[in-house]
């Protein structure tokens, strides 16, 4: 139960997505509310891709203020929103919508997220060789903002085909005159990209709970001059981290940018600067008690 009142005023902001049951967003948003005195209340609903249509239309109906998309919504909710912002449309998905009058415009928070928790460590991409894992849907938002932060990029996906990541690199080309490099996930591959890298970014779901003791990265390939971002962010410190912290790397964990995603999606919402620092530490404290 919500240890606060509910009254006819309360804003209520919502997550659609299949399964919700473990998601952190209603524990961070909730505590920001709390904290920043808001009349505001965050829920969660499970929604089967069949209801997907029925369930936004109810959610305009409802006259939400907003709304977080997860999987498997992000890429299909797109033709059902009124606007997307230009981010998100590149990207090709959509994470947080905002409800103006009944009109609902879709946004990208995980795209910004991933740069501000870059930013937040002191880490500027720009002029920076990145190394980008995964051609999915947070890979793609995060090649978009690397590129567009002035990184220089190498894509490595495992499907031999490579079509997502061709697609991805020829937007950016597209975009931004900048050649992006798409390789196989193969370990010779991969280590011939990383003895030019600065920066390395895991945007597979390879070493996510409960897979916990995978990697997509030999330890032997890592080393101290490398920065290591890993966008998965369950478990916190995954087997990628702890071996790029072995070797000396400085690590970012991807309950950074869980975090920020979250935060910027709660500034739109409510116009408030957000708590980012206890959004995080509610993250962390519910992702520590399931691993208990
Ligand atoms: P997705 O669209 O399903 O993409 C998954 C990617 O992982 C694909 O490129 C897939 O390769 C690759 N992959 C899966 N298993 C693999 C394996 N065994 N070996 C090599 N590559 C493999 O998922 P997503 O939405 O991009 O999410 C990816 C991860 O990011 C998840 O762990 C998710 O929780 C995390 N995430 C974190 C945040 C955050 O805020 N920190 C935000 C969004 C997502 P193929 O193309 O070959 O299938």
């Amino acid at each position: 139960m919500p240890d606060k009142e509910i009254s006819g005023k309360t804003k209520i902001c919502a997550l659609i997505g299949d399964p919700v049951e473990h998601t952190m967003s209603p524990v961070m948003h909730n505590a920001a509310y709390k904290k920043l005195g808001l009349d505001y209340v965050y829920v969660p609903f499970r929604v089967s891709p069949e209801q997907l249509a029925a369930a936004v239309d109810g959610l305009r109906a409802l006259n939400v203020c907003g709304f977080n998309v997860t999987i498997p919504h992000k890429v299909s909710i797109i033709p059902m929103l009124d606007g997307l912002d230009p981010l998100a449309e590149k990207v090709g998905a959509v994470n947080t919508v905002v409800n103006n009058d009944g009109e609902l415009r879709g946004y990208n928070t995980d795209a910004d997220g991933f740069l501000k928790a870059m930013l937040e460590r002191e880490v500027e991409p720009a002029g920076k060789n990145v190394v980008v894992l995964g051609a999915g849907g947070a890979a793609r938002a995060v090649t978009y903002v690397l590129a567009d932060r002035g990184a220089g990029l190498t894509i490595l996906n495992r499907q031999e085909e490579l079509d997502w990541a061709e697609n991805i690199a020829e937007l950016i080309s597209e975009d931004f005159g900048k050649v992006v490099r798409v390789l196989e996930l193969r370990d010779e591959y991969l280590a011939e990209a990383l003895q030019i890298a600065d920066i390395l970014v895991n945007a597979t779901s390879v070493g996510m709970s409960p897979a916990g003791d995978e990697s997509p990265v030999p330890a032997e390939l890592l080393k101290n001059s490398l920065i290591v971002f890993d966008v998965v962010y369950n478990p916190i410190n995954t087997r990628l981290l702890n071996e790029a912290k072995a070797a000396g790397a400085q690590t970012i964990s991807g309950i950074d940018m869980l975090a920020w995603q979250g935060a910027l999606a709660f500034e739109k919402w409510t116009g408030q600067a957000a708590p980012i620092d206890l959004m995080k530490k509610e993250a962390v404290k519910m992702l520590e008690s399931h691993e208990d």
